[in-house]
This record gives C-alpha cells, structure tokens and sequence, in this order.
C-alpha cells in the first residue's frame, strides 16, 4: 500500500463516523450532541456514541457503507459485542427482512471478495465529501469544531 494511501484510509474511516454519529444523533432526537442508541434505545450524550456496524468486520465495504452504519452506545457496542441479534432485527423492522437479507448476503460476500479493496475505493474524493457534508451539518447547527459539539450537554 502507498504511503499516501495509508494516511487517507484513517481520517477516512474516521470521518464516516464522526458524520454517521452527528446524523444518528439528528435522525433520533433531533439535537446534534443526543441520539438513542439504535440496539438498546436509550439515550445518551454523542460522546458515549461509537459507529456500530451491522457485521463485524475491517474490510472497507462494512466500513464505509453508511446505510448499515447506526449509532450504538459503548455499553452495546463494546461491552456486548455489537448486539448483532438485536442490531439486525431493529435493521429488518426498518427496511424489510428481505431486504436486509439480500443486502447482508451482498456485503458478506463483497467483504470476503476481491471488491472494494483498498485501490478501488477513491479514499481522498471520500475524505473531502464527508468533510463537506459533516461541515454543513455543523454550521446548520451552529457549531464550528467537534470540541464545542461535545461539550453540549443533555
Ligand atoms: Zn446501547
């Protein structure tokens, strides 16, 4: 892997998340710093959110496909595993059984195939959306740095 390619992958990965937990904190609450957990359906401060993924996994598909991204406490993503169960019946509930299994059973196989390996992912053009779209978010909200987000309360 080049070098240049290594040190686009982290903030890339990282920026997925920071935008997948503003928009989770939105999508539940409609405040930027509060969000319900998506498996335990409590709520808590954004600080106490990780991206929790529908399957585990490092490869790229898994951490770069946002639909499948959702906001998960640390106590369910780190204490309980990720609550995969849980996760995947709140994720059929939400858009259909068959859809998710047709959805599960393509990025299962993506994950373990040739696709969407780190050449064919266009890591900086990915950076700078999420970038863009996390900003416009921030000002639409009044914030301009994720320090000031995080030191809103409940
Ligand atoms: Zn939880």
């Amino acid at each position: 892997m080049s070098k240049s390619l290594t040190s686009e992958k982290t903030p890339t990965w990282n920026g997925v998340a920071k935008l997948v937990r503003i928009t989770g904190c939105l999508d539940t609450t409609g405040l930027p710093f509060t969000g319900v957990c998506f498996t335990c359906k409590k709520r808590f401060h954004i600080s106490f959110f990780d991206a929790g993924h529908l399957i585990a996994g490092r490869s790229n598909v898994l951490l770069l496909t946002r639909k499948f991204i959702k906001i998960q406490c640390r106590f369910c993503n780190r204490n309980y595993g990720g609550r995969p169960k849980r996760f995947r019946r709140y994720m059929d509930e939400l858009h259909g059984a068959e859809y998710m299994e047709r959805w599960v059973t393509r990025l299962r196989g993506w994950s373990k195939s040739a696709r969407f390996k780190d050449k064919d992912i266009h890591w900086k053009e990915r950076r700078q959306r999420y970038e863009r779209m996390y900003k416009i978010i921030m000002r639409k909200h009044g914030y301009k740095t994720w320090t000031e987000l995080l030191q809103e309360q409940n």
